[in-house]
């Protein structure tokens, strides 16, 4: 009996790799966001990515970060759009894999799904009000969260 492969990659690449490849989608051309949700016993349910909603043209709506019109009036965040584009019905104690640290709106919507996991990789906005706000919740509600540990494997896939 031969052994088995020993190079393979662990669940957490496996999905913050997935999420990390939804990001790749995002038209955004400063920031690029992805999230993948998995079930308890780590089947894909949804990914998303931070974009524009259905029927609004990424070619049509502006991309800036100021000025009176802006994309933060149109643009919807990876997490909330991987809840949103779940159909299969109950989210409740799933798990979301998101490669930056949730905002505060997106907090919101991961409790009310009932996401019991948050699994994120950067945080470089720890110190804004709206992450304060996100990790406060988060905490009140029993979501547990903890930063992704890389583990330094770079995986190339040709396409
Ligand atoms: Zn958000």
């Amino acid at each position: 009996m031969g052994d088995k492969r020993k190079d393979y990659i662990s669940w957490d690449e496996y999905f913050m790799g997935i999420a990390t490849l939804s990001g790749m989608r995002s038209k955004d051309p400063n920031t690029q966001v992805g999230a993948c949700i998995v079930s308890q016993d780590n089947k894909i349910l949804s990914m998303g990515y931070n974009g524009l909603p259905r029927g609004c043209s990424d070619d049509e709506f502006p991309w800036n970060r100021d000025g009176e019109d802006n994309k933060y009036f149109y643009t919807t965040h990876s997490e909330l759009n991987a809840i949103l584009n779940y159909r299969g019905g109950s989210l409740d104690n799933a798990k979301l894999y998101v490669t930056l640290f949730p905002c505060n709106e997106c907090a919101k919507a991961i409790i009310q799904a009932g996401i019991k996991t948050v699994v994120y990789d950067c945080d470089k906005y720890a110190d804004t009000a709206s992450v304060i706000a996100s990790k406060r919740m988060l905490n009140a509600a029993g979501v547990r969260y903890y930063k992704y540990e890389r583990t330094g494997r770079t995986i190339t896939i040709e396409l």
